[in-house]
C-alpha cells in the first residue's frame, strides 16, 4: 500500500516533469512556426504591393510625359529633336524608365527609346500587344493624370507597361481623343528592379519565374500579362524569423528545462524517500498499536482485528473457531511484594509458560493487564480448546521463581466454541469472557466451558429447569466436601457439602447458576433433601468431623423443613450436632420474626448455625445478634483481596474481632495462597476454607486425603496445596 503511494508520487512527478518539458518545447516551435507563417504572409502583402507600386511608377511616368502641351505640339509638328531631348534622354540618360514609345493613331510605333541593349522594342510591342494596349487606350478618360497599365512578358523578363494619351495640357474639347498619339512607358520586372524591391522588404532572391518553369519557393502570386495570361509567378525565398528565434532562445531554454527536470527529479527523489519513511512509520506505528511492548503478543486491538479477517471469520462459520479467555489470579501481591519490574517479569515468564502449553498455531493475545487470550481453530477445535484450556490451568501448578522469590498464581480459564449458526468471532469473544467470568466465581480451578445457561435469558431458564428437574429424579447430581481446617493447626475439622452437577446438555453447571433458577421453580426442596440424604451417607465414612450444608431461604420457608431435616439426619443414625447449617442474610431481611422462630427451633434441635457470605449483606451486627448464630463465614471477596489492599486487612481483622466479641467462631473462606493463610491466622481468624487447604472433593477423594493425613488429619503447615484434580 505504501509502495504504490510512493511509486504513484514517483510516476506523477515524472509525468509531470515530461509534460512540462513537452509543453515547453511545443509552445517555442509552435511560436516560432506563427512567426514564420506571420512572415510569410506579410511579404506576400509586400510583394504585391511592391510591384504594383512598379506599376503605379510606370502609370504616373506615362501620365507626366503624356500630358504635356510641349509633347502635343511636337508630335503634331513631327519635332524628334525635341522628343529626343526630352523623352529619350530621360530613358536613356536620367533612366527613368525602360522603355518610351509614341504610338500613332493607326498603331505604328513613330517614336521609341530603350535603356540599354537589353530591351527588344519587337518584342515588347508586338502586333498584338500594341492592338491590346490600344483596345486598354480606348476607355482612357479625356482627362488630366489617365493612364492604363498591364503586363507583357518578354524573352528575358517581363514589363510593366503604362499608356497614356500624349494631350495638350489645356486641353481642347474639339479634339478627338482617338486621333491622339500613345504614350507606351515601359519598365521591367527584370532581375535589377525586382532584386532592389526584394531587398527593401529583406528578401533576399525576389525573382521571377515564368510559367511552365519549376516554381521552388514561394511561388505568390501569379502574374497576369495584358491578355489576361498567366505568364509566370513572383518566386521568393521567405523570411524565416522563428528558425532564428529558435535558435537564439534555444539553447537558453534547453539549459533552464535541463536544470528544471534535475531540480525536479531531485525534489521526486526527496519526496519519494519522505513518503517512503512516512510510509515505514505509518506501519510501524500501526503494528505497534497492535502489539503487546512487553510481551510481544498481540493486544486487544490485533486480537480483535486478527479475529474480523477472512480466515477466522471462515472458520467460526464452519464451527471450528474457538475462543479461550484467561483471567491470572495473584498478580497484585507480585507487584506489592517485589515491584512492578517483579510484575513485568512475571508477565514474560508467564506468557513463555502459557505459550509452551498452547497448539503452535493458537493465536495467542494479551489483552489486558492481567487477562489474555486465545483464538483456536481446525476441525477439532472442541477437543484442542478443552485440552488448552485445561492445561493452562495445570501450567500453573508450578510456581515462578521472579528475583529469587517464589509466587504462585492462579488463572480463571473460560472458553467458547463457535456451534450454532450465524454467530461472529466477537460473539464467540464474549461467550469466552462469561465463562471465564463464571470460572473466576466459580468454585472449582478448572476451565469452564461456556454454555447457554451463563445467560439471564428466561428460555435458557426454562431448559435449565427441565434438565435439573430430571437430573434431581434421575439422582444425577453429585455432592462433594470441602475441608475445614482449624487456623492454628491446619488439622481437618469438618467439611462443607458442595452440590455438583454435569449435565449431558449443558456440561457442568456451576450452583451460582442453577441454584437460583432451582429456588425459583421449587426444585430447591428436591435438591436440598438430596444433598443432605448423601451427605448423611458419606457421613458415615468420616466419624467425627462435621457436616456443613448449604440451606436456601427457600427451604427454610417450608414449614415442614426442620422435621424433616431432622428425620432424615435420624434415619441415618446421625445426630443434628454433627451438622452445621450455613445460611444467608436474605433469610433474616424478609421475614425476621419469623427467620428468629424457625433458627431457634433448629437450634433447639441441635443444629449448629453458621450466617454464610458474612460482610456481604446489609445487616448491622446489631441486627444480626438477635439471630442464634453460632458461625460466621467470612465471605471470600474479603479473603481474596487480603494482603492486596490494606483495608480489606483492616475488615478482615475487624469482622474477626467482631466474631469474638458476640462469642461466634469464625471460618475464613476462599483461602488461596499462603500469604492469605499467613494473615488470617495474624489476625487470629479461628477457622479455614479454601483451594489452597483443598478444592472441593468427591468422597472417595476425601476418604483418601483423610487417610493419607491420618490420625491427626492434619496437613503438614507449609506443604503444598492439594490440588489434585477434583471431578467438581
Ligand atoms: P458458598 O456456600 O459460599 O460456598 C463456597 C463456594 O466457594 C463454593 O462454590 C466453593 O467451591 C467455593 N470455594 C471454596 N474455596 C474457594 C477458593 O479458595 N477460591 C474460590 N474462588 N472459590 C472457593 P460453589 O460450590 O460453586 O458454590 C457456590 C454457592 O452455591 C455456594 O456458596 C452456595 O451458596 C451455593 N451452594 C452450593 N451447594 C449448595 C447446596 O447444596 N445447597 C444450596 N442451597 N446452596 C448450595
Ligand atoms: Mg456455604
Ligand atoms: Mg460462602
Amino acid at each position: 500500500m505504501g509502495r504504490t503511494i510512493t511509486s504513484r508520487i514517483t510516476i506523477n512527478l515524472v509525468a509531470g516533469i515530461v509534460i512540462t518539458v513537452i509543453t515547453v518545447f511545443v509552445a517555442v516551435f509552435w511560436m516560432a512556426s506563427r512567426q514564420d507563417e506571420q512572415a510569410a504572409r506579410s511579404t506576400d502583402t509586400m510583394v504585391v504591393g511592391g510591384v504594383s507600386a512598379i506599376a503605379r511608377r510606370a502609370e504616373s511616368l506615362a501620365s507626366d510625359y503624356g500630358w504635356w502641351d510641349d509633347a502635343y505640339k511636337a508630335y503634331v509638328n513631327r519635332d524628334a529633336e525635341w522628343f529626343a531631348t526630352n523623352y529619350g534622354e530621360s530613358v536613356e540618360e536620367t533612366e527613368v524608365a525602360n522603355l518610351f514609345a509614341i504610338i500613332s493613331t493607326e498603331g505604328t510605333i513613330d517614336y521609341h527609346w530603350t535603356l540599354g541593349d537589353a530591351v527588344a522594342i519587337d518584342e515588347v510591342l508586338t502586333p498584338d500587344v500594341i492592338a491590346q494596349i490600344r483596345e486598354m487606350s480606348s476607355g482612357l478618360r479625356d482627362e488630366s493624370l489617365a493612364a492604363e497599365r498591364g503586363i507583357v512578358a518578354t524573352e528575358s523578363a517581363p514589363m510593366v507597361v503604362a499608356v497614356s494619351r500624349i494631350t495638350p495640357f489645356l486641353s481642347d474639347p474639339d479634339i478627338d481623343p482617338s486621333t491622339l498619339p500613345l504614350l507606351v512607358v515601359g519598365l521591367a520586372l527584370d532581375e535589377d528592379r525586382l532584386g532592389q524591391l526584394g531587398q527593401t522588404f529583406l528578401i533576399n532572391d525576389l525573382h521571377f519565374e515564368p510559367a511552365g518553369a519549376e516554381a521552388e519557393a514561394s511561388v505568390f502570386p501569379p502574374a497576369l500579362d495584358i491578355f489576361g495570361n498567366t505568364i509566370g509567378h513572383y518566386v521568393w525565398t521567405p523570411p524565416r524569423p522563428g528558425n532564428a528565434v529558435l535558435r537564439s532562445v534555444l539553447p537558453p531554454i534547453g539549459v533552464a528545462l535541463a536544470i528544471f527536470c534535475v531540480v525536479a527529479f531531485v525534489t521526486a527523489f526527496r519526496a519519494r524517500k519522505i513518503a517512503i519513511a512516512l510510509t515505514d512509520s505509518e506501519k510501524e506505528a500501526s503494528i505497534a498499536a497492535r502489539t503487546d511492548g512487553m510481551t510481544g503478543l498481540k493486544n486487544r486491538t490485533g486480537f480483535n482485528e486478527l479475529l474480523d479477517s477472512p480466515h477466522f471469520q471462515t472458520a467460526c462459520k464452519s464451527g471450528e473457531l474457538a475462543v479461550i479467555y484467561l483471567d491470572i489470579n495473584g498478580f497484585k501481591a507480585v507487584n506489592d511484594s517485589i515491584g512492578h519490574n517483579g510484575g513485568d517479569e512475571l508477565v514474560k515468564a508467564l506468557t513463555i509458560r502459557l505459550k509452551s502449553v498452547l497448539p503452535p498455531d493458537a493465536l495467542f493475545a494479551r489483552i489486558g493487564g492481567d487477562e489474555f487470550a486465545v483464538a483456536l481453530t481446525g476441525r477439532s477445535v472442541r477437543d484442542t480448546a478443552a485440552g488448552a484450556a485445561s492445561a493452562i490451568v495445570h501450567s500453573l501448578d508450578q510456581p515462578f521463581t521472579i528475583h529469587g522469590f517464589e509466587f504462585h498464581v492462579t488463572v480463571a480459564v473460560g472458553y467458547a466454541v463457535a456451534g450454532g449458526t450465524g454467530l461472529t468471532p466477537s460473539e464467540i469473544v464474549r461467550r469466552a469472557d462469561i465463562a471465564m467470568y463464571h470460572a473466576k466465581n466459580g468454585a472449582e480451578r478448572e476451565a469452564i466451558a461456556y454454555h447457554s445457561t451463563m445467560e439471564t435469558g428466561a428460555l435458557e431458564k426454562k431448559q435449565v429447569e427441565i434438565a435439573l428437574r430430571r437430573a434431581v429424579e434421575e439422582g444425577d447430581l453429585q455432592v462433594n466436601y470441602q475441608p475445614v481446617v482449624r487456623a492454628s493447626d491446619l488439622s481437618i475439622v469438618g467439611v462443607e457439602a458442595l452440590v455438583r452437577w454435569t449435565s449431558k446438555e449443558f456440561g457442568t453447571v456451576s450452583p451460582s447458576l442453577f441454584i437460583p433458577v432451582a429456588e425459583e421453580t421449587g426444585l430447591i426442596h428436591d435438591v436440598g433433601r438430596l444433598v443432605i440424604d448423601r451427605a448423611c451417607q458419606d457421613m458415615l465414612r468420616w466419624p467425627g468431623l462435621k457436616m456443613a450444608i448449604n440451606i436456601s431461604p427457600v427451604q427454610l420457608r417450608d414449614p415442614n423443613f426442620a422435621d424433616d431435616i431432622l428425620g432424615v439426619v435420624e434415619r441415618h443414625g446421625l445426630s443434628p450436632d454433627q451438622f452445621e447449617l450455613e445460611l444467608t442474610e436474605g433469610i433474616l431481611v424478609n421475614n425476621p420474626t419469623i427467620a428468629k422462630r424457625k433458627l431457634a427451633h433448629l437450634k433447639s434441635m441441635g443444629f449448629t448455625l453458621s450466617l454464610d457470605d458474612f460482610g456481604t449483606g446489609f445487616s448491622s451486627i446489631g441486627y444480626l445478634r438477635q439471630f442464634p448464630f453460632d458461625i460466621l463465614k467470612v465471605d471470600r471477596s474479603f479473603v481474596r483481596d487480603l494482603g492486596i489492599n490494606s483495608t480489606a486487612n483492616a475488615l478482615v481483622q475487624s469482622l474477626v474481632s467482631l466474631g469474638d466479641a458476640m462469642d461466634l467462631s469464625v471460618i475464613a473462606e476462599g483461602i488461596e495462597n499462603e500469604d492469605q493463610l499467613k494473615l488470617l491466622r495474624l489476625v487470629q481468624c479461628e477457622y479455614l476454607q479454601g483451594f489452597l487447604i483443598s478444592r472441593p472433593l468427591p468422597a472417595a477423594e476425601l476418604m483418601s486425603l483423610l487417610d493419607r493425613l491420618g490420625e491427626g488429619r492434619r496437613f503438614p503447615i507449609g506443604r503444598e496445596p492439594e490440588r489434585r484434580a477434583a471431578a467438581g
